[in-house]
């Protein structure tokens, strides 16, 4: 009966494999940038090579099916900690790759070793479950990334090297008896039952990672200015309301800075086109290094940023804004190719949110007002709408 099952359960887990390892690979050639899922999808028709020569136990010569089929199972695990490793930006460590497949063959040359059903067992469990844990470690150790099914990778990986470790210890102390059928044992069917589910679920939470970053990207693409870096109007429309809002639930303050750079057109007639981007990118440096992580910024289009400076009084505001006026007319960019440096400046519309409840789409018309008001006073300045705020100023 238990021999029926493990037959069975390997005859699946040869196809699972090489199902999952083609489309892994299907997967690759679709997003070629991310080559963790080539890897991924080698190591499951390795894995599925090695289950092939493994299920010829007794068919096959011993060097086959107990040598080469397990070499080739830790060559496969090796394939897998490989392609975690290029999936959280590190590199291969190529001369570690064949070491526990060569371990294992050298082992099995050793005729002490090699007669050992116990030490055979446990040994090959020492190293899966070795490789599974460094597997979750890598991943464990990726920073910097949102991505939903990382945490579920990493528990199973966890479970999945425990389930290894923990068979150490019962195989040592469970001796089988000479002419024993291993491929029939119960544990040997409870092995290939998780393994089963190992491959299904893993090239699952494989796939679906490879599924979040790109997600994350195209996510990062539609809300970034592809010139300046900085979030576009969209990107910078979204994290304000949010801003304004729970301001605004809160009774905090905050601020809206509208910074418009001064005659924008006469540079680019001057410096050319590529002149004027040039003075974009350095501007937009200037916002992002300038301002705090909580602050909304974003550039709104052309050559207008907005602002949206959290917990900010509106003296404060003028501060920020005229430390921003500075840093802009500071600037240094090179010019055309006679060597002459543009110089640029800045004019910035203020408004406040001080205990009133109104929508950012008003804060940006009041500070539009300023801005227009500091463009009718001469350009190179910071001013608000509101009479107040003028004061302060
Ligand atoms: P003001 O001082 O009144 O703000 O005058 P201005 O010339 O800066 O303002 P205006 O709005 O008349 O001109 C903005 C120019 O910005 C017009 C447009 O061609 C240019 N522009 C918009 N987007 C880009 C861009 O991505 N790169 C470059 N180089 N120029 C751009
Ligand atoms: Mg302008
Ligand atoms: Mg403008």
């Amino acid at each position: 009966m238990l021999s029926l099952h493990s037959t069975t359960l390997l005859q699946s887990l040869v196809a699972v494999t090489l199902c999952t390892g083609t489309l892994l690979l299907i997967s690759s050639r679709q997003n070629r940038s991310e080559t963790s899922l080539f890897y991924w999808g080698v190591a499951n028709l390795v894995g599925s090579a090695g289950l092939v020569l493994l299920g010829l136990r007794g068919v096959a010569s011993d060097r086959l099916s107990i040598d080469a089929a397990n070499a080739m199972l830790f060559l496969s695990y090796m394939l897998n900690w490989a392609g975690m490793r290029r999936f959280c930006n590190r590199s291969i460590v190529w001369p570690c790759m064949a070491a526990p497949s060569i371990v294992w063959l050298a082992l099995c040359q050793w005729p002490a070793f090699y007669a050992s059903v116990e030490w055979r067992v446990a040994v090959n469990s020492a190293m899966m479950g070795l490789i599974a844990l460094a597997s979750a470690g890598t991943l464990w150790n990726l920073k910097g990334e949102r991505l939903v099914s990382r945490f579920p990778a990493v528990a199973w990986l966890m479970i999945h090297a425990s389930i290894f470790l923990v068979r150490i210890p019962f195989a040592l102390s469970t001796p089988v008896p000479p002419g024993h059928q291993i491929m029939a044992s119960p544990s040997m069917t409870l092995m290939l039952f998780e393994a089963l589910f190992h491959a299904s679920i893993m090239s699952f939470l494989q796939l679906s990672m490879a599924k979040d970053r790109a997600e994350n990207r195209y996510r990062m693409a539609a809300e970034t200015d592809v010139l300046t870096g900085l979030p576009n109007r969209r990107a910078f429309f979204e994290r304000a309301e949010r801003a304004v809002a729970a301001a605004t639930a809160g009774g905090r303050p905050a601020a809206v800075l509208v910074i418009d750079i001064d005659r924008f057109k006469t540079i680019n007639d001057t410096f050319g086109h590529a002149g004027g981007d040039r003075v974009l990118v350095a501007v937009a440096a200037v916002i992002r290094a300038h301002l705090r992580p909580d602050d909304a910024f974003g550039r709104l289009g052309g050559e207008e940023f907005g602002c949206l400076l959290a917990d900010t009084s509106p003296t404060s505001a003028f501060v920020v804004a005229e430390g921003l006026r500075h840093r802009i007319a500071g600037l240094d960019i090179p010019g055309g190719s006679d060597g002459r440096p543009i110089r640029v400046s800045a004019s910035i519309g203020v408004s406040a949110l001080d205990s009133r409840a109104i929508s950012l789409s008003q804060l940006l018309d009041e500070a539009d007002a300023g801005l227009y008001e500091a463009k009718r006073r001469g350009r190179d300045r910071v001013m608000a709408a509101d009479g107040g705020l003028r004061r302060a100023s």
